[in-house]
């Protein structure tokens, strides 16, 4: 790549969330390696992100690699509608075996924002099959769930900027979100607004949604796992869908294998994706009950409405096979257990740190909060000089490193991040 290819991507491609008029810088990589991006240039960065929670293993795994390529010679893809085959099979297996009891159908679909459309439409339907008119669905402040219609109208509707699209996004019912941190005295207060909602409306909400403890790219906040046995509870109690957006947290990164294990509780609808095929390609699940199933089954369309093209196109499924395979044959408990311990002692520290207002650290998830929103670009330009690659959004400088990091490489990771706060 030279600087005429990297002029004509600020001139002529989108990035994410990013102005086409005033781009902010985008650094060219041409190689990734294990835990290191690798620049034109030959300089490698740590990576501090897992290229958005889903790199779990690193990058260019032999595992991996072979898991495509032995699949690329056989079919890389066929249709799903009336066929099936052996990768998608062997995925599915997996996946209920390793997924809370009572999840054992699953809906294959290619990103996590269309898990999420999977799992809203199985709840309205759900009830529609139940002869209930129940089209609101309940969600928590500081909620991220995707960027397609269905998911953003679930997300928090001031980060994601409801207004933009006002008259266009169907309305659903927001609470507060929880105030009790993981590692705080439980307050049952905490769940005061929630069932106060539910004593009014409960008879026309289909589902809940929510991230279960740890509410990603609407805040990187670390709720206590009582709020969520507390929600579970509400929703047996008023008959509720409850669904689990796992996308981020799930396959381990907050030490459980899914958060939901944190509080003991399995949802009714669990959505699945970033690291599910160990970042390598996209595919997402929406998993379910039986009973969830078999009522929309029996409902009025006979079926679930949804089938997208590239539904469990085998070159995602088979690497996603291969990455629950290398994850569950390794020591992740171990691995994950190591790196939290290290997050805390390396991050805690910076807690008195003037431009800090808080710190938190679950499983490899490590998040300084800034008092004040960070300038994106010039913090990404200290980290790449400083051969690390992390990307600060709002207040939040936070990392999600790949579970191969080394401690060494890691301790480089918070030293940068020490360092960029000055
Ligand atoms: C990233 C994310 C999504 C959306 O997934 P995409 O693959 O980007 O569509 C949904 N929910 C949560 C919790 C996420 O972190």
């Amino acid at each position: 790549m030279n600087n005429a290819d990297i002029t004509f991507d600020a001139k002529h491609i989108w990035h994410p969330y990013t102005s086409m008029s005033q781009p902010i810088p985008a650094y060219p990589i041409v190689e990734a390696q294990g835990v290191e991006l690798v620049m034109p240039d030959g300089k490698r960065l740590i990576d501090g992100m897992s290229s958005w929670w889903a790199a779990i293993h690193g990058y260019n795994h032999p595992e991996l690699n072979q898991a495509v390529t032995t699949q690329l010679s056989k079919m890389s893809h066929v249709m799903f509608g009336g066929i099936t085959h052996p990768p998608a099979v062997n995925l599915c297996k997996q996946l209920v075996t390793i997924t809370p009891e009572p999840l054992e159908c699953i809906f294959l679909a290619d990103s996590g924002s269309v898990a999420v459309e999977v799992a809203l439409k199985m709840a309205l339907q759900y009830w529609q099959a139940k002869g209930e008119k129940r089209q609101r669905i309940l969600t928590l402040r500081h909620g991220y769930h995707g960027d397609t219609f269905g998911a953003m109208a679930v997300c928090d509707p001031d980060n994601s900027m409801h207004g933009l699209y006002k008259g266009y996004l169907p309305p659903h019912v927001f609470v507060e979100a929880p105030q009790c941190g993981f590692n705080d005295e439980w307050n049952p207060a905490d769940l005061h607004p929630l069932e106060a909602q539910l004593a009014e409306n409960s008879h026309e909400i289909a589902a809940i949604i929510l991230e279960p403890i740890v509410q990603g790219a609407g805040g990187m906040r670390i709720y206590h796992p009582a709020y969520l046995k507390g929600v579970r509870d509400l929703c047996d109690h008023y008959g509720l869908l409850l669904i689990a957006d796992e996308i981020a947290t799930g396959f381990g990164r907050t030490g459980k294998l899914f958060a939901c294990q944190h509080a003991n509780i399995s949802p009714d609808i669990m959505c699945i994706g970033k690291a599910l095929t160990g970042g390598y390609m996209t595919l997402s699940a929406t998993l379910t009950t039986r009973h969830v199933a078999e009522t929309i089954s029996n409902g009025e369309a006979g079926c679930f409405m949804h089938g997208p093209t590239f539904m469990g196109n085998p070159l995602a499924c088979a690497v996603a096979d291969a990455s629950l395979s290398l994850l569950l044959n390794s020591p992740w408990q171990q691995t994950i257990a190591n790196i939290e311990l290290q997050l805390k002692a390396e991050l805690m520290p910076l807690r008195s740190h003037p431009s800090v207002a808080d710190i938190r650290v679950l499983g490899a998830i490590g998040v300084i909060e800034m008092k004040q929103p960070v300038d994106t670009a010039a913090l990404q330009k200290v980290f790449v000089e400083n051969g690390v690659w992390v990307r600060p959004f709002g207040k939040l400088i936070y990392v999600m490193p790949p579970y191969i990091i080394t401690p060494e490489q890691l301790s480089k990771v918070t030293n940068t991040m020490a360092k960029v706060l000055g």
